[in-house]
Protein backbone atom coordinates (compact mmCIF):
# COMPACT_ATOMS: atom_id res chain seq x y z
CA UNK A 1 0.00 0.00 0.00
CA UNK A 2 1.39 3.23 -1.18
CA UNK A 3 2.00 5.71 2.14
CA UNK A 4 -0.29 8.73 2.32
CA UNK A 5 0.26 11.88 1.13
CA UNK A 6 0.83 14.94 3.24
CA UNK A 7 -1.00 17.65 2.14
CA UNK A 8 -0.89 21.09 3.99
CA UNK A 9 -3.53 24.02 3.44
CA UNK A 10 -2.51 27.64 4.68
CA UNK A 11 -3.99 30.72 4.02
CA UNK A 12 -3.70 34.41 4.54
CA UNK A 13 -5.34 36.21 7.60
CA UNK A 14 -8.80 36.57 5.97
CA UNK A 15 -8.99 33.23 4.59
CA UNK A 16 -9.45 34.72 1.15
CA UNK A 17 -6.51 33.70 -0.84
CA UNK A 18 -5.45 30.35 0.00
CA UNK A 19 -3.15 27.25 -0.69
CA UNK A 20 -1.91 24.05 -0.71
CA UNK A 21 1.37 22.00 -0.12
CA UNK A 22 1.57 18.62 -1.08
CA UNK A 23 4.66 16.11 0.81
CA UNK A 24 7.17 16.85 3.08
CA UNK A 25 9.02 20.88 2.98
CA UNK A 26 12.53 20.76 1.40
CA UNK A 27 13.38 22.51 4.61
CA UNK A 28 11.84 23.94 7.58
CA UNK A 29 13.28 27.11 9.88
CA UNK A 30 13.05 29.69 12.41
CA UNK A 31 14.18 32.92 10.48
CA UNK A 32 15.66 35.72 12.59
CA UNK A 33 16.34 38.03 9.88
CA UNK A 34 15.82 41.74 9.69
CA UNK A 35 13.71 41.26 6.81
CA UNK A 36 11.12 38.99 8.20
CA UNK A 37 11.08 40.88 11.38
CA UNK A 38 10.33 44.46 9.31
CA UNK A 39 7.79 42.30 7.25
CA UNK A 40 5.86 40.59 9.39
CA UNK A 41 6.49 42.70 12.61
CA UNK A 42 7.70 39.31 14.75
CA UNK A 43 10.50 38.85 16.64
CA UNK A 44 11.10 35.45 14.51
CA UNK A 45 8.91 33.81 12.46
CA UNK A 46 8.54 29.68 10.73
CA UNK A 47 9.66 29.42 7.37
CA UNK A 48 9.06 26.16 5.34
CA UNK A 49 10.15 25.90 1.49
CA UNK A 50 8.36 23.86 -1.17
CA UNK A 51 9.04 22.82 -4.62
CA UNK A 52 7.31 24.89 -7.31
CA UNK A 53 5.93 21.42 -7.87
CA UNK A 54 4.02 20.72 -4.24
CA UNK A 55 2.63 24.55 -3.71
CA UNK A 56 -0.87 25.47 -5.88
CA UNK A 57 -3.36 28.14 -4.89
CA UNK A 58 -6.47 26.97 -4.38
CA UNK A 59 -8.69 29.77 -3.42
CA UNK A 60 -11.57 30.93 -6.06
CA UNK A 61 -8.94 33.74 -7.89
CA UNK A 62 -12.31 35.64 -9.35
CA UNK A 63 -12.91 36.69 -5.84
CA UNK A 64 -9.73 38.06 -4.89
CA UNK A 65 -6.33 38.09 -6.34
CA UNK A 66 -3.12 38.19 -4.48
CA UNK A 67 -1.05 41.39 -4.66
CA UNK A 68 2.13 40.67 -6.47
CA UNK A 69 5.02 42.85 -5.16
CA UNK A 70 8.63 41.98 -6.93
CA UNK A 71 11.31 42.80 -4.63
CA UNK A 72 13.88 41.09 -7.19
CA UNK A 73 15.45 38.41 -5.54
CA UNK A 74 11.88 37.47 -4.13
CA UNK A 75 8.46 38.07 -4.76
CA UNK A 76 5.52 38.53 -2.12
CA UNK A 77 2.09 37.84 -2.50
CA UNK A 78 -0.16 39.62 -0.34
CA UNK A 79 -3.68 39.23 -0.22
CA UNK A 80 -5.72 42.25 -1.82
CA UNK A 81 -8.18 41.92 1.20
CA UNK A 82 -6.09 41.76 4.32
CA UNK A 83 -2.74 42.52 3.02
CA UNK A 84 -1.22 39.82 4.33
CA UNK A 85 1.62 37.98 2.60
CA UNK A 86 0.13 34.34 1.77
CA UNK A 87 3.75 33.15 0.19
CA UNK A 88 7.16 34.10 -0.99
CA UNK A 89 8.80 33.14 -4.17
CA UNK A 90 12.15 32.56 -3.72
CA UNK A 91 13.10 34.57 -7.03
CA UNK A 92 11.55 37.43 -9.23
CA UNK A 93 7.77 36.72 -10.43
CA UNK A 94 8.29 34.49 -13.43
CA UNK A 95 11.04 32.34 -11.50
CA UNK A 96 10.15 28.32 -11.36
CA UNK A 97 11.80 29.16 -7.50
CA UNK A 98 11.06 27.32 -4.20
CA UNK A 99 7.84 28.70 -2.33
CA UNK A 100 8.36 29.56 1.21
CA UNK A 101 5.32 30.08 3.59
CA UNK A 102 5.10 30.91 6.87
CA UNK A 103 3.82 28.26 9.31
CA UNK A 104 1.59 30.36 10.91
CA UNK A 105 -0.57 30.38 8.19
CA UNK A 106 -0.53 26.46 8.10
CA UNK A 107 -3.94 25.55 8.43
CA UNK A 108 -5.22 24.60 12.83
CA UNK A 109 -7.18 22.04 14.39
CA UNK A 110 -9.96 23.12 16.74
CA UNK A 111 -7.22 23.50 19.45
CA UNK A 112 -5.35 26.22 17.65
CA UNK A 113 -2.70 24.13 16.55
CA UNK A 114 -1.06 23.45 13.27
CA UNK A 115 -2.60 19.91 11.55
CA UNK A 116 0.51 17.52 11.54
CA UNK A 117 2.95 19.96 12.79
CA UNK A 118 5.34 17.07 13.20
CA UNK A 119 5.93 16.68 9.31
CA UNK A 120 6.80 20.70 8.96
CA UNK A 121 8.64 21.42 12.39
CA UNK A 122 11.40 23.82 11.62
CA UNK A 123 15.20 22.20 12.40
CA UNK A 124 17.44 25.31 12.64
CA UNK A 125 17.36 28.82 13.93
CA UNK A 126 19.04 30.91 11.24
CA UNK A 127 20.52 34.70 11.17
CA UNK A 128 20.35 33.95 15.21
CA UNK A 129 22.74 36.88 15.21
CA UNK A 130 20.26 39.50 15.01
CA UNK A 131 17.60 37.68 17.29
CA UNK A 132 15.31 39.82 19.49
CA UNK A 133 14.45 36.99 21.80
CA UNK A 134 17.22 33.99 23.24
CA UNK A 135 15.45 30.50 22.08
CA UNK A 136 16.64 28.14 24.44
CA UNK A 137 15.87 24.48 22.78
CA UNK A 138 17.99 22.12 21.23
CA UNK A 139 18.21 23.12 17.54
CA UNK A 140 21.67 24.37 15.97
CA UNK A 141 21.38 27.85 15.60
CA UNK A 142 23.09 29.73 12.82
CA UNK A 143 24.76 33.23 12.39
CA UNK A 144 23.48 33.55 8.95
CA UNK A 145 22.31 30.85 6.57
CA UNK A 146 22.41 27.37 7.78
CA UNK A 147 25.18 25.55 6.82
CA UNK A 148 26.81 28.35 5.44
CA UNK A 149 27.53 30.67 8.21
CA UNK A 150 29.26 30.48 11.68
CA UNK A 151 27.06 28.11 14.05
CA UNK A 152 26.53 29.74 17.19
CA UNK A 153 25.00 27.35 19.25
ZN1 LIG B 1 -6.59 37.86 3.22
ZN1 LIG C 1 14.16 35.92 7.37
Amino acid sequence: MAAQLIVHNGSCLCGAVSFRLEGKPLFSLFCHCTRCQRADGAVFVATMHFSSAAFSWTYNGEDVKPLVEDMGDLTLYRCEKCRSCAATRMGPVDSNDNWAIRGSHLERDEQGKIIDFESVKPTCHIFYDTRIVDIADDLPKWEGFANRSKRLD
